[in-house]
């Protein structure tokens, strides 16, 4: 743990493993057939990992495009240097056709409204629009339904300012790719795209599979994946982990900045949840807090590591700070720690871990939230 790429004013951060990312990036390319594409999805700041630090290891790793949630995440691509194609994975408002066709960011498209505003701005700006049309076929959240493909297609077709450089639909239930409900979402797309084709409507490229189809069906992979949770080294579902091992990328990490040994009965942070019970009781404060990813809700629930061994946190969870506790028991004499010592809520120590996994389990949520929460306010460190 290199002390000198942490950040000089506070002791939090979020340490990013450079080889893991590179590592995982590589695992997904290598599941593609040949000429087939990797688009990385980097929404939500990568996951909480930082968008263009991550976009840029992930192009020298093979990435052939990007894909984000708003126009915003797009342009601060754009404006961190990557060069790629990059896809919005829904459509933005009309009003940010300037910026779309600026950049050169696809909107992803399903309303003819959009699409033929977004064509008559391509035209004016001297351009032309290049889009992704998204399909619905059965997670109903976005996109052309299935049924109204080559309808909606006549009805943009005809302008000049726009192209279909791709076409996509998401699945609701990849997890269980044996299900009938994915098998249908599949049947719905194939045959949506293959009717566009024998109407001769342009296609570009066809893509369907995230992270869980893309590791479960290697059927489905048409032109292009959208790899976005397992680049990170989290696994989508327990179905995948047997079958590809991925590295976690993201560790969570804080020094202590201040201990005391309260008397016992003495209470531990807002509202006294923790009080100290008869033992000795080193009771360390680190400057983590909910605003950093760590929900209250955790509050005296979640252990972190110290010294390659787990100790429990103690007191309702702060907006930027937290408190744990070094308790003695006739079972286990721990050594007391000093300001400044090292202390894991993500990741490795020693023979220690909590991994994503564990903090969801207990959140009650996926390791998808988990790992967004932790990239909102904490520097991060890339190692
Ligand atoms: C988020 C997202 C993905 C990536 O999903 P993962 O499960 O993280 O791989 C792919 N496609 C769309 C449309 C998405 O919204």
């Amino acid at each position: 743990m290199p002390s000198s790429k942490e950040p000089a004013t506070r002791w939090a951060w979020v340490e990013i493993d450079q080889g893991a990312l590179r590592r995982n990036t590589r695992a997904f390319k290598n599941l593609l057939g040949y000429g087939k594409r990797l688009c990385c999805v980097v929404k939500a700041d990568a996951y909480g990992h930082g968008a263009v630090q991550c976009a840029k290891i992930m192009h020298a790793t093979g990435a052939d495009m990007f894909a984000v949630a708003t126009v915003s995440e797009g342009v601060q691509l754009r404006e961190g240097g990557i060069k790629s194609p990059i896809l919005v994975l829904n459509e933005p408002p009309i009003d940010a056709c300037d910026t779309l066709l600026e950049y050169q960011i696809m909107p992803s498209v399903y309303s003819s409204e959009f699409a033929l505003a977004y064509g008559e701005r391509a035209v004016e700006m001297g351009c032309v629009g290049k889009y992704h049309m998204a399909i619905e076929t059965g997670m109903n959240r976005i996109g052309v339904r299935f049924t109204d493909v080559l309808e909606f297609r006549r009805e943009i077709d005809f302008h000049r300012g726009i192209e279909c450089d791709g076409v996509f639909t998401h699945f609701a239930t990849a997890d269980d790719p044996d299900g009938w409900d994915y098998r249908l979402q599949c049947t719905r797309f194939s045959e949506a795209v293959a009717a566009m084709k024998d109407a001769g409507f342009e296609c570009g490229i066809v893509h369907c599979s995230n992270t869980p189809a893309s590791m479960l069906d290697h059927s489905m992979q048409f032109d292009m994946i959208r790899a976005g949770i397992g680049l990170y080294g989290l696994q989508p579902c327990e179905k995948s982990a047997p079958i590809m091992p991925l590295e976690p990328v993201m560790s969570v990490r804080a020094r202590v900045t201040r201990t005391i040994h309260p008397a016992m009965g003495e209470g531990v942070g807002y509202g006294f949840t923790f009080r100290v019970p008869r033992a000795r009781v080193q009771v360390c404060t680190i400057p983590v807090g909910y605003a950093d990813g760590l929900p209250r809700t955790l509050s005296n629930k979640m252990d972190v590591l110290y010294r390659g061994q787990r100790i429990r946190q103690v007191g309702n969870i702060c907006m930027d700070q937290c408190m744990v506790a070094i308790q003695q028991t006739p079972a286990r004499q721990m050594p007391e720690a000093e300001v400044g010592d090292l202390i894991t809520i993500v990741g490795k120590d020693g023979d220690a871990v909590i991994s994503m996994d564990e903090m969801a389990r207990l959140r009650g949520t996926i390791n998808y939230e988990v790992a967004c929460g932790f990239g909102m306010r904490l520097e991060k460190v890339y190692i």
